[in-house]
């Protein structure tokens, strides 16, 4: 099969860091072995951080850690999915029976895979994944769409639910950064509550999408501040850096929540400010397969509409390059196969 391969890591990354190769195709060879053919594979901003070095990872790797397509082969002991299947992938791969994963913490499974990162991904024309992992979508969804709730789509919506439960009508809510998990998150808090919602992006293209996405406000970071008289009762930063992890903590009223999912950066904080602000700082790593089963509840009826740029699977690398010069808008999506793209059902996803 063809296959975008990382066979080493870059100091500075390159323009063609990948390679396209002809790999042997993964098989269904475990008992709740999944063989997805994929049509859409998510670009996100951590595949950098892998071909810079900064994360753990075998070598030579397949990326691509935000994938949907159709079940092509199925182990002897999966009932759940049958082949020709439309699915959207769980991220992590692992059986379900440890005790992280049945308190809903599947992040924190021993031993579990992470297709795209731990081994091979979704760059490629199929991917191995397992039942436990399959999200069922109806025929017509558009899964190049659907895909990006995978990984963006799921952290934005951990990070909204836990927020959207702090939030009452009245208060504000900040969103640093309208970019792949920024743009859903506008949509996801308009979608689940009434407070009012504050992008901010230095990218005039990415703050216009905020709008778009029902953002009551988009401002630069240096206009924050003074677009917040009264305050914010929660920041979502999706970015993380030192910048905006400052930025976000200031912003907040008495009692807010910081809630960092962006990754970089580092808080420096007196604790006097935590202390005389009643400031809560929380994290949100991706999420479980309950919250993607809810976010992608609401792609399916029209509340929450991915804003994604397909690029055919032998231009990751283009994509790669566009995501690091800032120049997609919403989320890159690698497309292996056609047929991928469609109308949006309104219907539900049918999980197992
Ligand atoms: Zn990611």
């Amino acid at each position: 099969m063809r296959a975008m391969v990382m066979r080493e890591t870059f100091s500075r990354v390159p323009s063609a860091p990948l390679t396209l190769e002809d790999v042997p195709m993964p098989r269904a060879e475990g008992l709740f072995d999944v063989v997805v053919r994929v049509g859409a594979a998510g670009v996100c901003r951590t595949d950098l951080h892998l071909l810079g070095g900064e994360l753990p990872h075998p070598l030579p790797l397949i990326l691509g850690h935000e994938n949907a397509g159709w079940v092509h082969e199925v182990g002897p002991g999966v009932t759940r999915v049958a082949v020709g299947t439309p699915v959207i992938c769980y991220p992590f791969v692992n059986d379900g029976l440890s005790a992280p994963e049945r308190s809903g913490h599947d992040a924190c499974a021993p031993g579990r895979r992470t297709p795209g990162i731990t081994v091979d991904g979704g760059y490629a024309e199929y991917l191995l994944t397992n039942e436990r992992s399959m999200l069922p979508v109806p025929p017509d969804a558009d899964l190049t769409a659907l895909a990006v709730l995978t990984d963006a789509g799921l952290a934005a919506y951990r990070a909204c639910k836990r927020a959207t439960s702090l939030l009452r009508p009245g208060d504000t809510a900040v969103i640093i950064g309208a970019g792949g998990l920024g743009h859903l998150a506008v949509q996801i808090v308009r979608a689940l509550s009434p407070a009012n919602v504050i992008a901010v992006d230095p990218n005039q293209a990415a703050r216009q999408l905020a709008i778009t996405c029902g953002a009551h406000a988009a401002v630069t970071p240096g206009e924050l501040a003074a677009s917040l008289p009264d305050g914010a009762h929660a920041v979502l930063d999706f970015v993380g850096t030192d910048a905006t992890a400052a930025s976000g903590l200031a912003a907040l009223d008495f009692g807010g929540t910081y809630i960092a999912v962006g990754i970089g950066g580092a808080i420096t904080l007196p604790l006097s400010e935590v202390v005389e602000g009643e400031k809560h700082i929380e994290g949100i790593y991706v999420g479980n397969y309950t919250d993607l089963v809810e976010v992608t509840a609401l792609a399916l009826t029209g509340q929450v509409k991915p804003h994604v740029v397909r690029y055919p699977l032998e231009a990751a690398n283009e994509a790669l390059n566009d995501l690091q010069a800032g120049r997609v808008l919403g989320r890159a999506v690698l497309t292996p196969f056609e047929g991928a793209t469609s109308v949006v059902a309104s219907n539900s996803p049918t999980p197992l």
